[in-house]
């Protein structure tokens, strides 16, 4: 069974992110898909993040028509370390457990979390845990997604060279990586612009679900002091 992972800060989860989980399980006939709200401990945080349960419930309400769409609790305070943020790694590993050994895991990302990611914990050992779906955009070609692998899997350039002018589309495929680009999720909302929005008191429909806005309204979220 392939089984999808979309692992974020989801703070709120927005209409990029479900346009790329349905363009993912489209494209890959996913069995399931589980979000994966990170805990951020609060002195791990650049900005206040808000509450794992506030971003968990919002996850509820926006995958709950689809019945794949699992909201997970896998990197939930009590789950996760306390510490330190939860890494990608061990979630799939501890994920792994309740599987079954023929079972392929596929995480999904955008373009410009992946240009980071080879500065992930244990990198090179997270692409023998999964597969990638990486949401493209215009302006990456695939030297850059080859460019970005962990170091002991990075091609040389003088190979990805002449991949410099190929846009970042299709399958990449090398020894140890297995990363699928889709260039079909065109949909640019930003969890930033959603916090800035509801801030600002504007409407919320564009970015979110109308579930997730009510949520946000009803427990005035994102709004100043
Ligand atoms: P922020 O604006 O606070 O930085 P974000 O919108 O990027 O947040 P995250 O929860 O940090 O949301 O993102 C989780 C994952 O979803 C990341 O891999 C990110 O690249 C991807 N993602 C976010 N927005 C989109 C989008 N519009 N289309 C495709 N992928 C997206």
């Amino acid at each position: 069974m392939k089984i999808g992972v979309f692992g974020g800060t989801f703070d709120p989860v927005h209409r990029g992110h479900t346009a790329l989980a349905r363009a993912a399980q489209e494209k890959f006939q996913l069995a399931r898909l589980h979000f994966v709200p990170a805990h951020i401990p609060p002195h791990k945080q650049k900005r206040p993040i808000t509450p794992f349960l506030h971003r968990y419930a919002m996850i509820c309400l926006a995958t709950a028509a689809e019945k794949s769409w699992l909201p997970s609790l896998l990197e939930a305070p009590g789950n996760a370390p306390e510490s330190r943020p939860s890494y990608t790694v061990e979630t799939l590993r501890r994920l792994r457990f309740t599987l079954k050994k023929a079972d392929e895991l596929f995480f999904l990302m955008g373009i410009d979390a992946f240009l980071d990611i080879a500065k992930w914990h244990e990198s090179t050992a997270l692409f023998a845990e999964c597969a990638f779906i990486v949401a493209s955009r215009p302006g990456h070609s695939l030297a850059d997604v080859a460019a970005a692998l962990p170091e002991k899997l990075r091609p040389a350039q003088k190979v990805t060279a002449p991949f410099q002018r190929q846009r970042a589309t299709g399958d990449l495929i090398l020894p140890g990586v297995r990363v699928h680009l889709l260039d079909s999720v065109n949909n640019n909302a930003s969890a930033t612009a959603a916090r800035q929005a509801a801030a600002a008191g504007r409407p919320l429909g564009k970015l979110l679900d109308p579930a997730v806005a009510d949520y946000i309204r009803k427990h005035n979220l994102y709004r100043p002091g």
